[in-house]
């Protein structure tokens, strides 16, 4: 049974109560987690509240020391973090393996930034006093909150407990309710490379209980959700009243435009990937395709051939024989929705090219798994629910555009603004793209990947605020101001 880390501890729940966590692949147990209740969180947060500034003392280069220390620990355990990973997300293991990579850079590079924190010395005007001057010192927050889910559990915990430490903050994490396993194996091995007990701690159980616990309590003063965005109008919700500070990473619809001169080849390649990458539930992924006219019979035929090579299946074997390219979606809900989705569209009018059902293998039909074909769809309606609602799974809805106008105003035809993407090579509709799209990031020629270098946010419904790069960090940091007077009054 997977117990919490609270205080320096492993914990079972108070309550002793229990939940189970199954393999999407085939429904199998994979282990049990702790339901939290409100007395978990409690402890959690006086453990944070009694390690917040011995945390904050510690030297930034100790601070680093600790975290690197840990990032050795956990790539000692690669093997057995990403076969959990497998098992309680569904990603095949080259995907999870991936993912903990991905999740060990960005601590590394938090880890790198610890002893680069700086503040300012500013001159100040002489009305009150010569020589006066003012210092903007950078103070940790206090208690911070990590609210995870469950497409990408390791990296956007290290998105979150990266910058946090190195600030100079305890931060508790509660992973999605269905992915808690890997995220605790972790947050064991950081804790042991040396964290005082209280500054890193996962607490497990449902979102609205333990985490709307969690973010009411009045000692807790950051909460950072990546998540959706009903979830994040709550987190807002709540937090706004008591004005805690927030950054809410939530859904999107990324557009992404493929113009005539494009490197179609290139095009197809990266696309299928921005879009089928862990079954295509990412908030990063292609999920509306807008091709200009003259390229879409070119590009249409490698992309139905790419789409048509993915093998689904079961990833947690290894080595993987036969390869397997995708796994199943995460729940039974998820793949309900995708298919609601495309039942829309096929009722008014769209044709799905390939893919979408549910696989004719019998090994897969009666496996218990979430599988689904990766599908691709034309001519879908742009008021359907494939153009409208966050499509959270495999498949790519495509349209023909004539122009770069007609092609950026429907891109922005979105209540989401998260990524977007464009592949030519005519620098002036590049720049075009950059500066029209209303998102968080466009991508020139590039797959849609979150670097830990540069910050990476959403706007209008995709969120507040910012994760990644060094910017992130100044969500952690209070800037004070502080003033020297001058000395010369007599
Ligand atoms: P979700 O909003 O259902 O859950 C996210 C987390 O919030 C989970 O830990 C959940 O337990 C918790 N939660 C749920 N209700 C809560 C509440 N009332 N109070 C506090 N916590 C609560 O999202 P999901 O289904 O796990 O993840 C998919 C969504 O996340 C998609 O919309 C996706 O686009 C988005 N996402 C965004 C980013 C980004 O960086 N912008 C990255 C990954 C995923």
């Amino acid at each position: 049974m997977a117990k919490m880390f609270i205080n320096g501890q492993w914990a079972d729940a108070l309550s002793g109560q229990t939940y189970e966590v199954k393999n999407p692949a085939n429904g199998a147990l994979v282990d049990t987690a702790p339901m939290a209740g409100k007395e978990d969180v409690e402890a959690a947060i006086n453990a944070a509240q009694a390690a917040f500034s011995r945390w904050a003392d510690t030297s930034p280069d100790d601070r680093a020391a600790i975290l690197r220390k840990g990032i050795q620990a956990v790539e000692a355990h690669a093997q057995e973090i990403a076969a959990l990973l497998t098992a309680e997300q569904g990603k095949p293991l080259f995907e999870a393996s991936g993912e903990l990579h991905h999740f060990l850079h960005g601590m590394e590079f938090y880890a790198g930034l610890a002893s680069k924190i700086r503040g300012a010395q500013v001159p100040l005007p002489p009305a009150l006093g010569k020589h006066a001057y003012g210092l903007v010192l950078k103070r940790p927050v206090g208690v911070c909150v990590g609210i995870v889910p469950w497409n990408f559990p390791l990296t956007l915990m290290g998105t979150k407990v990266g910058p946090a430490l190195i600030a100079g903050n305890p931060i508790i994490i509660k992973p999605a309710r269905t992915t808690p396993l890997a995220t605790l194996k972790i947050i064991g091995l950081l804790n042991e490379a040396g964290l005082p007990p209280g500054v890193l701690q996962g607490v497990t159980g449902a979102g609205s209980a333990v985490g709307e616990t969690l973010i009411c309590h009045p000692a807790v003063r950051r909460v950072a959700l990546t998540g959706s965005s009903e979830t994040g109008r709550r987190v807002m919700e709540l937090a706004g009243p008591e004005f805690k500070r927030i950054t809410l990473e939530l859904g999107g619809s990324d557009p992404c435009i493929v113009c005539p001169d494009a490197n179609v080849k290139r095009a197809v390649s990266g696309i299928v990937v921005g879009r089928y990458w862990n079954a295509g539930q990412q908030c990063l992924a292609v999920k509306r395709l807008y091709l200009f006219e003259e390229i879409y019979d070119q590009f249409m035929e490698g992309l139905l051939e790419k789409v048509g090579n993915y093998r689904v299946g079961d990833g947690s074997t290894k080595p993987e024989k036969p390869f397997i390219r995708m796994g199943p979606l995460h729940t039974a809900y998820q793949r309900e929705e995708i298919e609601d989705q495309l039942a829309d569209a096929v009722s008014r009018g769209a044709q799905v090219l390939i893919g979408g059902k549910r696989p004719d293998d019998p090994a897969l039909a009666l496996s218990g798994g979430h599988f689904i074909e990766p599908a691709v769809v034309a001519n879908t309606p742009e008021d359907g629910k494939l153009a409208t609602e966050e499509v959270f799974g495999p498949v790519l809805p495509v349209w023909k555009v004539k122009s770069l106008d007609e092609a950026i105003r429907k891109a922005n035809a979105s209540q989401w603004g998260l990524g977007s993407s464009i592949w030519t090579q005519n620098m002036s509709w590049a720049n075009r793209a950059a500066r029209e799209i209303q998102a968080g990031v466009t991508w020139v020629n590039q797959i849609h990947y979150g670097y830990d270098e540069l910050p990476f946010g959403g706007v209008k419904a995709s969120g507040v605020g910012h994760e990644h790069g060094p910017e992130a960090v100044d969500y952690y940091l209070e800037n004070k101001g502080v003033v020297f007077g001058g000395l010369d009054w007599e």
